[in-house]
């Protein structure tokens, strides 16, 4: 006997409902994706117990006649293809003709619909496994879809729902992102007794307002449109940055996408004014041929697959990265050669394993402890804690004096600039470091410093050949490391700089960009360093020179305050 059977139509209709409408946000997906479809202005939504009870959609679209409104519901009703070739050139949210009748399979539907030129409404009723009955109504311009009771009759499915508040949170996120897609339409939400509501306007604005934590001060815009695609991004200073990928979001033909190729490129985009394992805040936003944009690949059309992807990321590399470097100084040098391909998630893919090296520059204090600078003696003459600069020529300014310890005050340009030493002599080592040409200096006495084997000891061995590359000379023996030459540009804490980066409580590998930062750091003066007049204007003029003015982990160096900003500040200038 046969052991396979035809299933019944109800109950295939059901499994098939499943993989479009697995909870009530992705019905919200759909029914926004509709209504945006239907060309609406203003989108409402509607959600009670996070859904569940029910899920409404009403907007001020194109609408339906009797006629429509009767297909709509309907496997396969679509009127947004006729074609399989059509896929190649729909611009429409929707093609599959899935989603009303899928919702109709699993939950009780009602639709009212009122088509843009007429007068007389219809309200079509379903429910589950029932026909549909339609009767006039007198309605607003546009429809509304309510979708109540969900999964009442597939207690499989029914079972994976969760909490209100949870389905509440999951519908938030579908809407979040169906607004950040399409700025231009205005968004109401109404859920467990309250309601927002989210006015058509510019991306960089909703974003400002549907994501409060991010800070709106720092957020700025960029768009480019190129042979490839136009592109948008809205994103923040790098110095706002997150140990986490949250706000790395990418869309593709206004849908949100998990498209790791983007991601990576726009991360690399970003890479060199980040510390080791951040990441941005930055929302890609590519308008595509839809012939080259597959996403039909998906029953809820989750992912899709581009074609020629790689010219798409290069085309938008070269244009962000130029934009970047006209608004945030031209980067130091191209960092790639220095980073391991671990590093590059836009190259060698978008890995989630991303080991971060947080944690590598906070300060050893055992490292600390048991270096003793004062064993060591360099060769010359004494040197105070800022010296070894050399005097470049000095644009003019005027050095005001410090404040707060670590805060250099100069003008220039009639600009008050506030400088924060560490920082600004981070990055000036770091890029003496990045630096082809360095000079290194043979120390009379050589330094030693305990290394027994260890972790410590194994990094140090594995960067040895690029701490020659900076100018260090050294050798490991059984227990210990013994430098016999130094980076001159480091002065007095080359040693102790090294000792401390690799200390045993430096618990990650330092691979080129990390280690540079990380010895620009320890090598650096600190907040507690005194710099006498002639050091500070000595750093400020180095400083005023650097192509970025960042710290190599992406801060500003630096804040300004204009003349005109404080004329206005204190009430002389009244505009
Ligand atoms: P698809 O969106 O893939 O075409 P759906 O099942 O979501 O399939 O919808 C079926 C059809 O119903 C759509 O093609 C459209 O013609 C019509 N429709 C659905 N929702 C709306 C709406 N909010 N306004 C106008 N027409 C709609
Ligand atoms: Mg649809």
């Amino acid at each position: 006997m046969a052991r396979i059977h035809i299933l019944p139509p109800e109950t295939a209709r059901l499994i098939a409902a499943g993989e479009v409408i697995e909870r009530p946000a992705s019905a919200l997906r759909e029914l926004i994706d509709n209504a945006l479809d239907a060309g609406a202005s203003e989108i409402r939504v509607e959600l009670a117990s996070g859904g569940i009870d029910l899920v409404q959609v009403s907007d001020d679209g194109a609408g339906m006649s009797k006629e429509d409104l009767a297909l709509s519901v309907l496997e396969h009703a679509t009127s947004k293809i006729e074609t399989a070739d059509d896929l190649l050139t729909a611009r429409t949210l929707g093609f599959r003709g899935e989603a009303l009748a899928s919702i109709a399979a699993v939950a009780r539907l009602e639709m009212t619909s009122v088509e843009s030129g007429t007068e007389m409404g219809w309200r079509l009723r379903k429910d589950i496994g029932g026909n549909a009955s339609l009767t006039p109504t007198a309605a607003r311009r546009g429809t509304t879809v309510s979708a109540r009771a969900f999964f009442e009759n597939f207690p499989a499915r029914r079972q994976f729902l969760k909490r209100p508040s949870s389905e509440a949170a999951l519908c938030r996120t579908v809407f979040n992102e169906k607004a950040v897609a399409h700025p231009g339409t205005t968004f109401v939400w109404a859920s467990g007794g309250s309601s927002e509501r989210l006015p058509a306007g510019g991306r960089l604005e909703r974003i400002a307002i549907l994501y409060p934590d991010l800070p709106a001060r720092a957020l700025r815009s960029f768009s480019a449109k190129t042979d490839e695609a136009a592109f948008e991004v809205v994103y923040t200073d790098p110095s706002c940055h997150r140990r986490d990928r949250r706000y790395v979001q990418i869309f593709v033909n206004r849908r949100k996408v998990p498209e790791w190729g983007l991601a990576g490129v726009l991360e690399y985009a970003f890479y060199e004014y980040l510390p080791g394992g951040m990441h941005p805040i930055a929302f890609l936003f590519a308008e595509i041929d839809p012939a080259r944009a597959d996403f039909n690949i998906h029953p809820a059309k989750r992912e899709v697959r581009i074609k020629r992807l790689d010219e798409l990321k290069n085309a938008f590399l070269t244009a962000f990265r130029t934009h970047l470097r006209v608004e945030l100084g031209a980067g130091p040098t191209d960092m790639a050669p220095f980073l391991s391909e671990r590093q590059l998630p836009g190259i060698s893919g978008y890995s989630h394993g991303f080991t971060p090296l947080v944690g590598a520059m906070s300060q050893p204090a055992e490292a600390r402890e048991r270096f003793d600078p004062q064993a060591w003696e360099m060769p010359g003459e004494e040197r105070p804690a800022f010296s070894s600069l050399g005097k470049p020529d000095s644009p003019a300014f005027r050095y005001l004096g410090r404040a707060f310890g670590p805060f250099l005050l100069f003008e220039k340009d009639d600009v008050l600039y506030i400088l924060d030493q560490h920082a600004a002599h981070e990055r000036i080592l770091f890029d003496e470091l990045s630096n082809e040409t360095k000079s290194s200096q043979e120390l009379l006495v050589p330094a030693v410093f305990d290394c027994p084997p260890g972790s410590a000891r194994t990094r140090l061995s594995k960067s040895l050949c690029e701490l020659s590359k900076m100018g260090y000379a050294i050798e490991l023996t059984a227990e210990s490391c013994v430098v016999n030459a130094v980076p001159s540009f480091l002065g007095e804490k080359a040693v102790q700089a090294l000792a401390e980066t690799f200390s045993n409580d430096g618990t990650n590998e330092l691979p080129g960009f990390g280690l540079m930062a990380t010895m620009a750091c320890r090598a650096a003066i600190t907040d507690g360093d005194e710099l006498d007049p002639a050091a500070a204007r000595d750093l400020v003029a180095r400083a005023l020179e650097l192509p970025l003015p960042r710290c190599p982990h992406g801060r500003p160096i630096w804040v300004k305050l204009d003349r005109t900003s404080l004329d206005r500040m204190v009430g002389r200038l009244v505009q």
